[in-house]
């Protein structure tokens, strides 16, 4: 858990809210611009406190978000899952125009294109975010790194960007393997079906040896994701995890 505390106040700054778009049913990506027009500076897998301040009680809620967009971008985006906890339950109603404060960026989950030439980025929900970032990053500045992403979500209808992924799928170095944990009947869904195992990165990856994992989302998702990988004998220096538990 995040001490938002300690992080809340540190180099605040105001952002506009200039989009909110609905990805799927309960998630959003909510882009912001800074007031003063700047632009973040941050690495891909970053994440920012992001602050909603009540205009008439002066309440303040702060929460962490990793950024969705590519450095380089004009705008911040986050794609945020609707809990209906406190801060979300904020964001629900925030309308085009309304400030939010940022202090950031923050993290040490960080895309090491130097070192990392092939990868395996693990995804679970809302996790998609700070790949959308390295994956622009890569196609941006033309790194020709090997991915193979292995993106889960609970419905077909909760995948994130999908079209933006397949996009990308023709632009960079990347095999996409979307996996479905609760398929319907009539959901016509004919990909991968079940939760990340070890068989399924072995018939999706291949041999795994060379390879640096990257995995993000929920606690449990990331623990059990990071057992399989040492279950498979990667080693530890090569499994790279962001929690948001
Ligand atoms: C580094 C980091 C990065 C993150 N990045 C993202 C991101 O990109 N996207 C994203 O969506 N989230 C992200 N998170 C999670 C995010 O910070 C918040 O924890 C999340 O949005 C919930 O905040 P909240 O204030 O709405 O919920 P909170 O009020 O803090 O509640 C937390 C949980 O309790 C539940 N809850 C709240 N009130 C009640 C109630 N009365 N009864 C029952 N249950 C209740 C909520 O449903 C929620 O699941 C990240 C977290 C970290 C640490």
């Amino acid at each position: 858990m995040v001490e938002t505390q300690n992080y809340a106040m540190i180099n605040q700054k105001p952002y506009k809210l200039i989009e909110k778009i609905k990805e799927t049913p309960d998630v959003y990506t909510f882009r912001f611009e800074a007031a003063d027009n700047s632009r973040l500076n941050f690495d891909p897998g970053m994440f920012v406190m992001l602050t909603y301040i009540d205009k008439e009680t002066k309440e303040k809620i702060t929460r962490a978000f990793s950024i969705a967009s590519a450095p380089n971008s004009d705008t911040v985006d986050f794609y945020i899952h609707m809990v209906h906890g406190r801060l979300t339950s904020k964001l629900e109603n925030a309308e085009v125009g309304d400030i939010y404060y940022m202090s950031g960026p923050y993290g040490q989950f960080k895309f090491s294109s130097n070192e990392d030439k092939k990868v395996l980025f693990i995804a679970g929900g809302t996790g998609i975010a700070p790949f959308m970032s390295m994956l622009n990053k890569i196609k941006n500045d033309s790194l020709g790194t090997d991915i193979v992403l292995l993106y889960s979500v609970r419905y077909s209808n909760e995948i994130i960007k999908k079209d933006e992924l397949e996009k990308l799928e023709k632009e960079i170095n990347l095999k996409t393997v979307v996996t479905v944990t609760r398929p319907q009947e009539n959901d016509n869904w004919k990909g991968e079906k079940g939760h990340i195992c070890q068989e399924m990165v072995e018939k999706c990856v291949g041999d795994i040896t060379g390879r640096t994992a990257y995995i993000c989302g929920p606690l449990q998702f990331v623990k059990a994701m990071k057992d399989m990988l040492v279950s498979m004998n990667v080693p530890l220096d090569r499994i790279k995890a962001d929690v948001w538990g």
